[in-house]
C-alpha cells in the first residue's frame, strides 16, 4: 500500500504517522506536511482503516521514533 498525498501548500509528501491515542488509547494516524505542520495536519480516526494503514506501514512506525503530539 502507498501513500502519496500532497502538501497542498509546498507539494511534499505528507507524513503518515500512526499514533495512540494518551487519552482513550486508540489508534489514529496523523497526516502532516513534514516542512510545516501549520501547512496541513490531519487526523483520522476510522479504526478499520487505521488498522490496514499502520499495518502497511510497519517500516515507518519502527523506524520514526519521534514523539508524536
Ligand atoms: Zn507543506
Amino acid at each position: 500500500m502507498s501513500l502519496s498525498l500532497k502538501c497542498p501548500i509546498c507539494g511534499q509528501s505528507l507524513e503518515v504517522l500512526p499514533s495512540k491515542s494518551a487519552k482513550s488509547g486508540k489508534d489514529f494516524i496523523q497526516l502532516k506536511c513534514p516542512v510545516d505542520a501549520r501547512h496541513i495536519r490531519a487526523f483520522i480516526h476510522d479504526r478499520d482503516f487505521v488498522e490496514s494503514v499502520i499495518s502497511g506501514h510497519a517500516a515507518i512506525q519502527a523506524t520514526s521514533g519521534e514523539k508524536v503530539n
